[in-house]
């Protein structure tokens, strides 16, 4: 899951972008208000979080440009203009929740999982496909029954192509769903935690599309 975080305070900033790691999310951070609507336009993400008072462009007109566009991610604004009109004014405007600064962030944590559970439609966050069964929330992995251990990355390569069960996933799209701006992204870094998947679930679990990308097998 990606996570776009969008924050002028240096402090929040750091806290959310830290917790958001901690959560198993890949995030990117942006300052102002310019900066914001540049990465939306250019990038896909799971999820928005959207301070409202920022430099170059108010946050509020962030989300109203967003949504006239027909953009459907999911927005989370955290603010500390604590009105009630300016919290009805982001849920109207098209926010999907709304956090008032200070706040807690295991909170920030649940209500992010909890709007991108509603914008995909499922009740259950659970994520099956044959024998194997993810759940984001509780970041737990299970084939034939047996819980798997993985590593955060190895983590969202697999949720990556869980989402869509079945269909070719691009290696570029792997490594959006894993890697933030400024990240380091070895040359065959994908494929190594391709490599481990396999070996910690079943070689035949993760096929490879040659040239296109991975999709997942339907094993039993
Ligand atoms: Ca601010």
């Amino acid at each position: 899951m990606r996570v776009l975080v969008i924050e002028d305070d240096p402090m929040i900033g750091r806290a959310v972008v830290a917790g958001l790691h901690d959560g198993g999310y890949t995030v990117d951070w942006v300052r102002d208000g310019a900066d914001a609507e540049l990465a939306l336009a250019n990038e896909v993400y799971d999820l928005a979080l959207l301070d409202l008072g920022l430099p170059r462009r108010d946050g509020l007109e962030i989300l109203k440009g967003l949504r006239r566009a027909g953009g459907a991610l999911p927005v989370v604004i955290i603010t500390a203009r604590d009105a009630v009109a300016d919290r009805v004014t982001g849920l109207d405007n098209g926010a999907d929740d709304y956090l008032v600064k200070p706040f807690d962030l295991d909170e920030l944590l649940a209500r992010a999982r909890a709007v991108i559970r509603r914008r995909e439609g499922r009740p259950s966050p659970e994520m099956s496909y044959g024998a194997l069964t993810i759940d984001p929330v509780k970041r737990v992995v299970t084939f034939r029954g047996a819980r798997v251990d993985l590593s955060p990355r190895e983590f969202a390569v697999l949720e990556a192509l869980m989402k869509e069960p079945g269909a070719v996933v691009s290696r570029e799209k792997l490594e959006d769903a894993v890697y933030g701006w400024g990240e380091e992204v070895g040359s065959n870094s994908i494929e190594v935690h391709l490599h481990h998947l396999r070996r910690k679930l079943k070689p035949q679990l993760i096929r490879n599309v040659r040239g296109v990308g991975y999709r997942i097998a339907q094993l039993q």
